[in-house]
């Protein structure tokens, strides 16, 4: 045995040597494909908290884009999510749709929603990025140049956890094919932390292990829009997901992740999910 062991290791030594001149050159050849997890809103603290919780357990990096409103009911709960690095961008104070706000109100009204949000910020400490989703997802060139104006950059998405669908109409796994049907290079994909998503936090473990499974490098919006690196503190994001909600002398809340959805199972109804009986 022992000789054997013996005339095997330089072989593996070899291989290793290979191995180290191969892979700088197969990498670079290689385009890695991307997603980017994403939670708008923010209605729910404890789908807030749960999101974080998930992406904590298993260090992928996601982005929130909240509205100024959430960040005004839970400032410091956003303040330690912030801090911890995992970015929070801009999706508006109101949540208007800010194509009829323009037409109705004009350049001022939807500068105010998308300023307002950094002005919210600010107040709170709460770092933000520079990075802007349009409630709904309506934007047109007037809404853009106000966007532009502030410097903030279009973050849309191309696929959803389809959890703003009525809830009790046949609503059942679509949320998992739906969230994990991208096959682009770059693939942004849509959920909300909100009263009733309770399905999207807890599909979402086996949406990352899904995206996992085929390659897929996780990255926040800021990585995948402008390449710029995340550079989120786990244990600190660890920290956030049970800091109080509004003050930093509040209590804290501890939470855990929630238990999964079997994503096979094609009778679970999102309903089901959320404590809801639909009639
Ligand atoms: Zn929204």
């Amino acid at each position: 045995m022992k000789s054997r062991l013996r005339t095997l290791r330089p072989l593996f030594m070899i291989a290793a040597l290979i191995a180290a001149l191969i892979a700088p050159a197969s990498v670079s050849a290689v385009t890695v494909k991307q997603v980017a997890l994403t939670f708008d809103d923010g209605d729910s603290e404890l789908h807030i908290r749960q999101a974080v919780a998930i992406a904590v357990a298993t260090q992928t990096p996601i982005t929130f884009f909240p509205t100024g409103k959430s960040l005004r009911r839970f400032p410091n709960l956003w303040k330690a999510i912030g801090d911890a690095g995992i970015p929070i961008a801009n999706h508006t104070v109101n949540h208007p749709n800010l194509n009829e706000r323009y037409a109705l109100k004009g350049s001022a009204n939807v500068r105010a929603e998308l300023q307002g949000f950094i002005n919210i910020a600010r107040t709170n400490n709460i770092p933000v990025v520079p990075y802007w989703r349009p409630p709904g997802g309506a934007w047109n060139a007037n809404v853009m140049k106000v966007a532009k104006s502030l410097g903030l950059t279009l973050s849309l998405w191309t696929n959803t956890f389809a959890d703003t669908a009525p809830m009790c109409k046949n609503r059942t796994i679509v949320a998992y094919n739906k969230a994990t049907a991208g096959t682009e290079a770059k693939v942004v994909v849509l959920g909300h932390v909100n009263p009733y998503t309770a399905q999207t936090v807890k599909l979402l473990a086996a949406v990352i292990a899904n995206y996992d499974s085929r390659g897929y490098q996780f990255v926040t919006i800021p990585e995948m829009v402008k390449g710029t690196p995340n550079t989120i503190d786990w244990a600190k994001a660890a920290l956030a997901v049970s800091a109080p909600a509004i003050s930093p002398t509040g209590a804290r809340v501890p939470t855990s992740v929630p238990t999964p959805i079997d994503h096979t199972n094609t009778k679970y109804t999102f309903a089901q999910a959320n404590g809801i009986t639909c009639r």
